[in-house]
């Protein structure tokens, strides 16, 4: 697909929406960036249809109903999707009923906008699948516009992408070239996240971070995750956890867990959190267990950006953890290493605690 990225850059849509060739398009965001919306509606005189300011986490069905309709009311012919991973969402689930293309401007680090994956939520949990229409066309990266992102969310989104790149490092699709890009994205995620919690307004690790968060939707989009996406599917649905705080926490313990079973991703890991590493490798005794060094300078980057340390700290309960296994072992799937009941249930118990990650035996 078409990327437009840099400081600035959203001045660019409308060309990007003549491109298309659209007329009459209806801008998507989540009700708090109505603002947005219609900021960004105000580049677009007489084009736009109107602006959907509905979009919520994970895409509820009533939602992508209101929008399919409100789409086909104003005979919008193509949808801009202002906003994180809810807005982007919301635009695939209308161009799955609709088949109008969509322009993209992500404002977090979820990496949506770059996969051909959908999902709907009703009663029953979350639906999901892939389709080529529901892929933007267009995608604008502008890290001007991620300056009013929150210091909690952009640590916690900045985690979520790095959670895709170090699945794509040991995915069973990945090629060298998600190694490299999963590699390079983990390097930009983690070497600008400090610098963006630290001063929301400084641009070149906010620039830096959306360069990885990029990377990263393009290796979700070109690989199949494993372990760790499963658990924080699990518990989203299940427990209504926060999506991206529930990687940010999750992702430690399960580097843990495979990344002995992954040598590859581990030296890949190791050479994109190299300063990270070096600050949390502290010599063991001779014969002690010792978890990989990435996941342990996961685990320190978690905590330098402030994020709770526990998936307690989330809402979750101890006696919650067998029904979350159930659901993670419920359907096979492809993983480093074999997940057995008291392999996950190790993994989710130290995760619910927020204990150091431990090589589980
Ligand atoms: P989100 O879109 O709900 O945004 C997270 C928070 O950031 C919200 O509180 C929102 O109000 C705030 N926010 C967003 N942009 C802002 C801005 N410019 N200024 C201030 N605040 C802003 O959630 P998310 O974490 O971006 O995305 C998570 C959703 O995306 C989930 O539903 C997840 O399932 C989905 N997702 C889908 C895919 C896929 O490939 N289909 C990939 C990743 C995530």
């Amino acid at each position: 697909m078409r990327v437009v990225f840099g400081a600035g850059r959203i001045a660019a849509l409308t060309d990007e929406v003549d491109r298309l060739g659209l007329r009459n398009v209806l801008i998507l965001c989540s009700p708090r960036q109505r603002a947005l919306g219609e900021r960004v509606a105000s580049l677009l005189p007489g084009r736009v249809a109107g602006v959907f300011a509905e979009a919520r986490m994970h895409v509820p069905i009533d939602t992508a109903a209101g929008g399919e309709a409100e789409t086909r009311k104003l005979g919008a012919d193509g949808c801009v999707s202002v906003g994180g991973g809810s807005a982007v969402g919301l635009g695939k689930a209308i161009a799955l009923a609709t088949g109008v293309p969509t322009v993209c401007v992500p404002t977090t680090y979820s990496g949506s906008e770059m996969t051909p994956v959908w999902g709907l939520t009703d009663g029953n949990g979350k639906a999901t699948g892939r389709d080529p229409v529901v892929l933007p066309r267009t995608v604008i990266y502008d890290p001007e516009l991620t300056f009013v992102l929150p210091a909690d969310v952009s640590a916690t989104s900045g985690m979520n992408a790095i959670a895709h790149a170090v699945e794509a490092l040991y995915a069973p699709d990945g090629s060298p070239m998600t190694a490299l890009m999963a590699q390079e994205s983990v390097r930009c995620l983690a070497a600008a996240l400090p610098g963006v919690v630290a001063d929301p307004y400084a641009l070149e690790p906010r620039t830096l971070a959306l360069r990885g968060a990029w990377l990263a939707g393009a290796c979700l989009g070109a690989t199949t995750m494993s372990l760790h996406h499963k658990i924080c599917h699990a518990l989203g649905g299940l427990f209504d956890l926060p999506h991206a705080a529930t990687h940010a926490v999750v992702l430690p313990h399960v580097a843990a867990f495979n990344l002995p079973a992954a040598p590859e991703a581990e030296a890949a890991l190791a050479r994109a959190l190299h300063p990270l590493a070096l600050r949390t490798g502290t010599p063991q005794p001779p014969g002690t267990h010792r978890p990989p060094d990435s996941a342990c300078a996961l685990a320190a980057l978690v905590s330098d950006l402030g994020i709770p340390p526990s998936l307690a700290a989330l809402g979750l309960r101890e006696q919650d953890l067998p029904t979350a296994a159930d659901a993670v072992l419920a359907k096979p799937y492809a993983n480093p290493r074999p997940v057995t009941r008291d392999g996950l249930l190790a993994v989710l118990g130290s995760a619910l605690r927020g204990d150091p990650p431990e090589q589980a035996t």
